[in-house]
């Protein structure tokens, strides 16, 4: 259906694997989600996923899944099927329960004495630039209405797997330049040409057949840098979009500067 510059789009492709595929592997996962446990259960799904992002980005098969996985704003495949079961037994849950009220009776009570919450009133502006929660927070919210029998609230928690993806230690390249799951990023990134979404998460995640990466792909090796043909610099990505002397020009043209550095870099 689909090859690297050919086929169909890479908006396509996502949107065939989470309308079609993903509800195909996540059914029934109400039942059987226990199975994530295992790990190799686990690794099998998140194989089937890596595919389908893959073959969106066009990205080499050394490619990390949890690196694509978050340039797509597709979550953990092991994350989706905890949700999904989590919302199929919620579902199950009110259809026993005589109130059909969403009520939350069914959390344990347990009394503490501290002040464990701080209350803020924050601005549109905070909610646009994400500065409202934490990661690690459970943000509770209301606008005050009251009704009969209660106040209307909404729950609000950081997406578990941007959670993830930012606190892990490995990609560090891929964190760099994509530091969190960003619904728009994605829609930005998918609007473009095959070939684009190719270069630009090649870019991202560093995995391009240049210097050494071309060695784990069992080609023909030369670390050197092939541009500024300095012996000592080493034909990495960073070297390549940040500091390579012989692509000053266009990195002033791009980016307004000769050289870049990367934010967090070492
Ligand atoms: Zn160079």
């Amino acid at each position: 259906m689909f090859g690297k510059n050919w086929g169909i789009h890479p908006k396509i492709i996502i949107r065939l694997y989470t309308a079609v595929v993903r509800p195909i592997i996540t059914y029934g996962a109400l039942v059987w989600w226990p199975a994530l446990t295992r790990a190799y259960n686990v690794q099998k799904l998140t194989r089937i996923q890596r595919s389908a992002c893959a073959g969106a980005t066009g990205g080499l098969r050394s490619c990390p899944a949890a690196a694509l996985n978050a340039i797509l704003n597709i979550i953990p495949i092991e994350h989706f099927i905890r949700n999904t079961a989590a919302q199929g037994a919620d579902s199950e849950r009110d259809k026993l329960s005589e109130d059909s009220r969403h009520t939350l009776h069914y959390m344990t009570t347990e009394l503490r004495f501290g002040n464990t919450y701080t209350t803020i009133y924050p601005t549109r502006e905070d909610w646009k630039r994400g500065r409202v929660t934490e990661a690690d927070e459970v943000s509770l919210y209301t606008d005050g209405l009251k009704m009969s029998g209660g106040v209307g609230a909404g729950i609000y928690r950081k997406l578990e797997a941007s959670k993830e993806w930012s606190t892990k230690v490995e990609h560090r390249r891929s964190k760099l330049c994509w530091p969190e799951f960003n619904r728009k990023r994605t829609a930005e990134l998918i609007s473009k040409s095959k070939k684009d979404i190719r270069r630009i998460a090649a870019t991202i995640t560093g995995h391009w057949p240049i210097g050494t990466q071309t060695c784990k792909m069992s080609l023909p090796y030369n670390p050197q840098c092939r541009s500024c043909k300095e012996p000592s610099e080493q034909e990495t990505p960073e070297h390549l979009l940040c500091h390579c002397p012989a692509l000053n020009k266009q990195r002033a043209r791009h980016f307004g500067a000769h050289q870049l550095e990367l934010e967090g870099s070492q």
